[in-house]
C-alpha cells in the first residue's frame, strides 16, 4: 500500500509552559510542554468557552485563549 497523502503530524504544536493558570488549580510546575491542538480540552458554559490542557507532568490545568490553536484547529468558535 501506498500513502498518498499523510494524516496530521502529532508533534505539531506550539510550546507551552504549565503555570496552572486556571480554575480549581493550585500552580502549575512551570514545565514546557509541546502542547497539540488534540491536547486541549473545551468546555461551554455560559456563553462561553474555555480551552485548556493539562499537564502530564503535575496534573494542572493551563488555560488557553481560543485564538491560541484557531489557526491549527481551522477556527474555533
Ligand atoms: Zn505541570
Amino acid at each position: 500500500m501506498k500513502v498518498l497523502k499523510k494524516g496530521p503530524d502529532t508533534n505539531w504544536g506550539k510550546e507551552m509552559r504549565c503555570t496552572g493558570y486556571g480554575l480549581g488549580t493550585t500552580g502549575g510546575c512551570g514545565a514546557l510542554l509541546l502542547v497539540s491542538p488534540r491536547d486541549v480540552k473545551s468546555h461551554y458554559d455560559d456563553g462561553d468557552t474555555s480551552y485548556w490542557f493539562v499537564c502530564p507532568e503535575c496534573g494542572a490545568r493551563t488555560y488557553v485563549t481560543s485564538r491560541t490553536f484557531s489557526q491549527l484547529q481551522g477556527g474555533v468558535s
